[in-house]
């Protein structure tokens, strides 16, 4: 690719978002670099089945959507490093018409794996990780009984009497998952109003393995080399009680992977990014949705959404962000 013809992107994130961005900008004769992260292909590779990504009338396994995802943009001509982008850098030398493409003049720097590349337009795409309860030694559990992620760890656990924290979707869908495995599936939930759809919900209350603990949280993991034991605490009357486990998978939702731009942009409380969507309508400095506050840099997927959070959503929005990119190259729009 001739890169004096053709600005170079970067796509932070290889979950839907990314890469659908991936397929939008490569198609789109950008010179598009993803770097796929920790977790390359994001939270989809730790789920199991996907029945309601359109297009699949038997549903699709999670692993496999995103390998195709990453093999139609590669088709198209984009790389993927699998690298974690730590900083972004404003580059002070930039030229905002960098026709040439001059590696020094490109709006932005990304620093990984100790060094720095420059690139035209970024779209952040990084999605969020699974949050744990926060108990004080759980680090040394984390893989011997404590887990996040039922289709890695879940053959694990065959015939054994395991429990899923939570009361969303994902505490709902890793159940019914792990009963495949294991002869009891606990879900512990911390009250008994759940955020689980409906379809959901029935579908985990119908399965004969699996029982339902509310108004009760995990306290404390007990046992020798793995978890064998648990500390439950009733949220009501605050009573404790151990409770014997082989092993317990967490549903509790997500962090969102925002650490490398704490410097360069603006994030809510929880570390969500925002883009012009989010911003009250007098802080909006963009006419491209998806832009930050920082033109040039989009933000797209799980990383910027508290709301709907769907593979077919992130997917919209990485589509939305590229097309974004896109015309953004071709305008150099100045915010103010
Ligand atoms: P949710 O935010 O929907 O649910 C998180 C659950 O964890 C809640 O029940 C919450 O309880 C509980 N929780 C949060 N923090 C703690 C804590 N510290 N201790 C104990 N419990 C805690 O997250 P999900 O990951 O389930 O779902 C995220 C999104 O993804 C949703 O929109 C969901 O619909 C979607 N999804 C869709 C799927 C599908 O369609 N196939 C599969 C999986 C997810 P509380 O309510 O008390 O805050």
């Amino acid at each position: 690719m001739n890169s004096e013809k053709n600005p170079k992107v970067a796509i932070i994130g290889s979950g839907p978002s990314g890469l659908t961005a991936a397929i939008y900008t490569a198609r789109g004769s950008l010179d598009t670099t993803v770097f796929a992260g920790n977790q390359p292909g994001g939270q989809l590779t730790t789920t199991t089945e996907i029945e309601n990504f359109p297009g699949f009338i038997d549903g699709i396994m999670g692993p496999d959507l995103m390998e195709n995802m990453q093999k139609q943009a590669e088709r198209f001509g984009a790389k993927v490093i699998y690298s974690n982008v730590s900083n972004i850098l404003i580059n002070q030398n930039s030229e905002s018409n960098n026709v040439a493409g001059n590696e020094e003049n490109r709006e932005f720097g990304l620093e990984f794996d100790g060094k720095v590349e420059y690139f035209d337009g970024i779209i952040i795409a990084s999605g969020a990780k699974a949050r744990y309860l926060g108990l004080a030694d759980e680090e040394k559990w984390i893989g011997k009984g404590y887990h996040s992620c039922a289709t890695c760890d879940g053959f694990f656990y065959k015939d054994k009497v395991i429990a899923v924290i939570g009361g969303g979707d994902s505490a709902m869908e890793e159940a019914n998952f792990l009963t495949k495995f294991a002869t009891k599936v606990y879900i512990i939930h911390r009250n008994n109003n759940f955020r689980a759809s409906k379809i959901m919900l029935d579908r985990a209350r119908n399965n004969p393995k699996i029982i339902f603990i509310e108004n009760k949280t995990v306290t404390k993991l007990m046992g020798e080399e793995i978890i064998s034991s648990v500390e439950l605490t009733d949220t009501v009357s605050g009573a404790t009680e151990n409770f014997n486990l082989d092993g317990i998978f967490m549903a509790i939702g997500h962090i969102p992977n925002s650490e490398f731009a704490k410097n360069t942009l603006d994030m809510d409380a929880a570390g969500y990014l925002l883009n012009q969507t989010h911003l009250p309508q007098e802080s909006r400095n963009s006419k491209f949705d998806s832009s930050s506050k920082i033109g040039g840099i989009f933000v797209a997927g799980d990383i910027q959404d508290t709301k709907y959070r769907q593979a077919i959503t992130a997917a919209g929005d990485g589509c939305k962000a590229a097309l974004d990119l896109e015309k953004w190259l071709g305008e150099k729009e100045t915010l103010v």
